[in-house]
């Protein structure tokens, strides 16, 4: 059984405490196995592997938990949540530290967890809108990304495109399409910088464009 059959395997046998199905019930919602919906994992599975293998390249690893600079970092973040982590099953141990940030899985709705950056224990919220290894991955790039609400401008600068077509829909996922297509002649005149802009809801299909090399850009 290859990998993938082995992991939607389970998916059927396990009860879904989300959905409710029952044991042996496909997450199509009917009983059994079935070939298409094993296929249908299939891209899915595979993006999970590039995000995984990206995260690995930040060096994260168990977290300190008796080092000093680690406890005046999650005393910066508790001082800013509105309710008790230990509460919702937190523990120190399962933080997760590399050079520059500590990264909280403190999950809950509308959010997948807090970087807090070593340097000036600055505490970024994640949304829910995309996962942790990609909230991390736009931090890294220099996304803003404060909590909903506030200012999220960053610019957006696009040096070079090798795939026309993926980088529109890219561009087309976060920004109005009349404002894309638009600016898609000034693609033979690179760069262009476009400014303002909330990239949080273009963090998906950014990362992909990032791992998959369709255009050169830079957030600022
Ligand atoms: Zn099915």
């Amino acid at each position: 059984m290859s990998e993938l059959e082995k992991l939607y395997k389970e998916m059927v046998d396990q009860e879904d405490e989300l959905t409710g199905f029952k044991a042996g019930v496909c997450f199509c919602g009917e009983e059994g196995y079935h070939s298409e919906c094993l296929e249908s994992l299939r891209p899915i599975v595979r993006r999970d592997k590039q995000a995984e293998s990206y995260f690995e390249t930040l060096g994260y690893a168990s977290v300190d938990v008796a080092n000093g600079g680690f406890k005046k970092a999650e005393l910066s973040l508790f001082s800013q949540l509105e309710f008790d982590p230990f509460e919702n099953g937190y523990k120190s141990k399962d933080v997760l530290e590399n050079r520059d940030t500590y990264y909280f899985p403190i999950v809950c709705v509308g959010c997948c967890g807090y970087l807090v950056t070593k340097e000036d224990l600055e505490v970024i919220s994640f949304g829910s809108y995309v996962g942790r290894i990609e909230h991390i991955w736009a931090y890294y790039e220099g996304a803003q990304l404060a909590s909903l609400g506030k200012d999220r401008n960053n610019s957006l600068i696009i040096k070079e495109v090798r795939d026309a077509k993926r980088t529109l829909k890219v561009l087309k996922s976060f920004l109005d399409n009349n404002y894309v297509n638009s600016i898609e002649p000034e693609f033979r005149s690179l760069p262009i910088v476009l400014d303002n802009v909330d990239i949080y809801f273009g963090i998906r299909d950014l990362f992909d464009a990032r791992m998959k090399n369709w255009f050169e850009f830079e957030i600022v």
